[in-house]
């Protein structure tokens, strides 16, 4: 199994990480400040705020605010949409140009060749790992697809995990963000670009996660829970950007931009049929998440989906027509040629039918 580590940040994970912001920030810093939720009071220049899922424009909008500011050094804070957004504006603050000029898959997919302004993130809720990955995911609505900017160039300086900062996190956030974490290790740790490395990183963000999932989300309180899903969102980044993912973000994408649907939600609900379909054909690496979670991991999934409350794709008007489509779609997603078998179109169409 070869191996390419990615370069990470420096991470901080601690309660308390918050405080020791200003050691990471230079001292002149003009700083862009991303967020979503309630502003923080941090000092910046300039200040941008993620609604919902970053878009193109959104991107584009945050660029403006910052170069008319000369911003040099970028706050991400929030959950992995403020994140990502925080880490294409560093990016293209030093590249130059707009979002789409470099979007994979459907924009110019022009190359990074500068490293990013300095930036730092400071992630609110435990699930996509942003902090730790190199690319930023970005919507595209006009061409109704989701792709990324990617390049191990807009790595952050530095990741600030604080779960003090998730305990106000709603219970539906927390849920959906956690299933994406869960989901981001079961789909690297079986994905064919895994490793030794990536192996023991994923295994034991899926132990986590298994763990304190259904704890975060019954007390928002309970430290040891969000500590516990911060650093299993932390592990499912950094094995997620060395190994790939697979089937389940491959439907991700399309499916979050075509229809409303959360990250998270989409991953959680289609994760125990991917599980299945790929069991199906062959897939024997599932034997060691069951030992792990100390029962079936398709079953364990499931379970977590409904004990969680996690909405079914039909009630964001998915319908059965719209199938061929979202499997057509979802084949030329980034994340699919890391699925540990190719499934045919056939079997793609029943993972998503049954996940309706
Ligand atoms: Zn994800």
């Amino acid at each position: 199994m070869p191996l390419h580590l990615s370069t990470l940040p420096t991470i901080l994970l601690a309660r308390n990480a918050l405080a020791r912001l200003p050691e990471f920030t230079p001292p002149a810093a003009r700083t862009l400040l991303v967020y979503n939720g309630a502003q923080p009071d941090i000092p910046h220049a300039a200040v941008f705020r993620q609604r919902g899922e970053p878009t193109v424009n959104d991107i584009d909008a945050a660029l403006q605010v910052a170069r008319e500011s000369r911003c040099d050094f970028v706050i991400g804070l929030g959950g992995g949409s403020a994140i990502d957004a925080a880490k294409a504006a560093a990016g293209l603050l030093a590249n130059g140009g707009m979002a789409s000029d470099y979007m994979e898959v459907v924009g110019k997919g022009q190359k990074i060749t500068q490293a990013a302004v300095p930036w730092i993130a400071i992630p609110t809720t435990a699930g996509t790992g942003a902090e730790v990955t190199r690319n930023a995911v970005i919507g595209w609505p006009e061409k109704k697809f989701k792709a990324s900017i990617r390049s191990e160039l807009l790595t952050a300086k530095a990741a600030l995990i604080d779960p003090q900062l998730a305990v106000d996190v709603p219970h539906d956030v927390t849920a959906r963000s956690g299933m994406d974490a869960l989901c981001q290790c079961i789909e690297a740790y079986v994905s064919n670009g895994a490793s030794a490395f990536t192996d023991a990183i994923a295994i034991k963000g899926i132990e986590l996660a298994a763990r304190y999932l259904a704890r975060a989300c019954d007390d928002g309180h309970d430290l040891e829970a969000r500590e516990g899903m911060a650093t299993a969102a932390l592990l499912s980044g950094i094995a997620l950007t060395n190994a790939g993912l697979g089937a389940v973000h491959g439907f991700a994408a399309p499916l979050g931009a075509n229809f409303p649907i959360p990250h998270g939600v989409a991953c959680g609900v289609l994760l125990p049929h991917v599980i299945a379909a790929n069991r199906r054909r062959g897939v024997t690496k599932y034997d060691d998440i069951d030992r792990t979670l100390g029962a079936d991991a398709a079953e364990t999934c499931a379970g977590l989906v409904h004990q969680l409350n996690l909405p079914r794709l039909a009630s964001f008007g998915v319908r059965t027509q719209d199938v061929p489509a979202m499997v057509d779609l979802a084949k030329r997603a980034s994340s699919m040629r890391y699925n540990p078998v190719v499934l045919d179109d056939a079997t793609l169409a029943d993972v998503l039918t049954q996940s309706l």
